[in-house]
């Protein structure tokens, strides 16, 4: 999910540049044939939001209506049309939340997910294994997965965590655009640094359970401590290459460079604002604009007038399919073929490459790979061999750690921490708590079947 300040109906008033792969039907339709022999896997699409908040029918999973054509990017014709062989759902929910528990919105986005997948039994199969994955596609079905945005819904709870797993979760987002008491998010106040103690727990907890810990929207501090915990390969289920478009959301190259001994999968996302430095830069200047001009209006029907005329003013360059290339090519280029993917970000965004508007476009892509030379070996790996590969190399660690005890680690606050706990404390702020500043502390306790594993 990406919630852009860029209107995109004026990124789509540029004309865009010619693309060679748009306009070469042979290349094409050779793509076509490649993605019918493998299996196309999208990291990150937010269709279970966009059905919650649809403006006619807000959570009502069957007025919006999958077999006709959608107001958003995704469809079961469209998902046809671009070859998509497995979905993971992204079932994002904001950390913005005030007026209702984390875990209520997460159950009703569980619902929500699990009831498209079921109204459409020609078209999705729930997806729990990597070898589901496999059997679905046989069957000429969509294997659907659910992959949880934000590790604020399990609220500081290993238990909520495996229940949620229990439910279906395949990854989970240690966090979406807000700093947790145990997580720095990329776009957010960086408060710990990285993982507290309790966040490896959670890290360690993931690959106990078999899954997959998602690295987009933290900071590099927490990527690179999840990356000393991780047992299981790690994913990026939607983001790109910071040293192409220095973007927050973006993977640094020191952390692609780890890649190859974790395992993991950075999958590409088409958001472009992560994509395209000019169009990074195009709208951060359209949004400080819009501040300035909106300074001291109050009236709401004012200020929208005036943040739609000031955007007008300050049009924001398309990004491409082939800036999509030149991030795939680049993590190709540090971390290697092995740990390559795609994550569209569709129905998350509205911010997307001209010819990669929806979930149809994705041969346009591999059209343009192989304008590139890229070799047919690779684009499998790309598609989705890869993230079926680390997939199942998670499923064989959680294997190996079930015989271990499981975690007892609980987080828990409280307003001062026992000298035996100091030195595990989790310093933290709650911001907007009514308590104030608390210390949030770590405990572990020795249960029947064993003690929890190290802090
Ligand atoms: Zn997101």
């Amino acid at each position: 999910m990406h919630r852009p300040a860029a209107a995109a109906v004026l990124v789509l008033s540029f004309v865009a540049a010619p693309v060679a792969a748009q306009s070469d039907p042979a290349l094409l339709r050779r793509a076509e044939r490649l993605l019918d022999q493998t299996i196309l896997i999208d990291g990150h699409n937010d269709l279970p939001w966009e059905i919650r908040t649809n403006r006619d029918h807000p959570r009502d999973v069957a007025a919006y209506d999958l077999r006709q054509r959608t107001p958003g990017h995704t469809d079961l014709a469209r998902l046809r049309a671009g070859h998509v062989g497995a979905q993971f759902w992204s079932i994002y929910i904001p950390g913005e939340i005030r007026d209702s528990g984390y875990a209520r919105v997460q159950l009703e986005q569980f619902d929500i997910a699990r009831r498209m997948v079921a109204r459409y039994p020609e078209a999705f199969t729930l997806a729990l294994t990597a070898d589901d994955i496999v059997a679905a596609h046989r069957k000429g079905r969509i294997a659907t997965l659910l992959g949880m945005e934000g590790g604020h819904a399990i609220e500081n709870s290993l238990g909520a965590l495996r229940s949620y797993y229990a439910l279906g979760a395949r990854y989970m987002t240690l966090t979406h655009n807000v700093t947790l008491d145990w997580a720095d998010a990329a776009q957010d106040t960086l408060k710990h640094g990285g993982l507290t103690p309790f966040g490896r727990e959670v890290v360690r907890e993931m690959n106990r359970l078999g899954m997959l810990v998602d690295l987009s929207h933290v900071s590099p501090g927490v990527m690179s401590d999840a990356l000393d915990v991780a047992e299981a390969p790690v994913i990026f289920s939607h983001s790109s290459a910071y040293a192409i478009t220095p973007h927050k959301r973006n993977v640094p190259d020191s952390i692609l460079a780890r890649l190859p001994k974790n395992g993991g999968v950075v999958m590409v996302t088409f958001v472009s604002s992560f994509i395209s430095d000019a169009n990074r830069r195009a709208d951060l200047a359209a949004d400080s604009a819009v501040g300035a001009a909106l300074r001291g209006i109050t009236d709401s029907t004012e200020r929208r007038r005036i943040a739609r005329e000031v955007r007008a003013a300050h049009p924001v360059p398309p990004a491409t399919i082939a800036d999509v290339a030149d991030h795939i090519e680049h993590v190709v280029k540090v971390a290697g073929i092995d740990h390559v993917g795609l994550g569209g970000d569709y129905d998350g965004t509205t911010d997307l490459p001209v010819g990669m508007e929806d979930v149809s476009k994705y041969p346009a892509l591999f059209a343009e790979l192989m304008r590139r030379g890229w070799s047919d070996a690779n684009l499998k790996k790309l598609a989705g061999e890869n993230l079926l590969r680390a997939f199942r190399q998670a499923e064989r660690t959680a294997a190996r750690l079930q015989r271990e005890p499981t975690a007892t680690i609980e987080l828990r606050r409280s307003s001062r921490c026992t000298s035996g706990a100091r030195r595990r404390c989790d310093s933290t702020q709650r911001r907007g708590g009514r308590r104030g500043p608390q210390r949030t502390c770590v405990r572990s306790w020795r249960v029947a079947s064993g003690t929890a594993r190290g802090l």
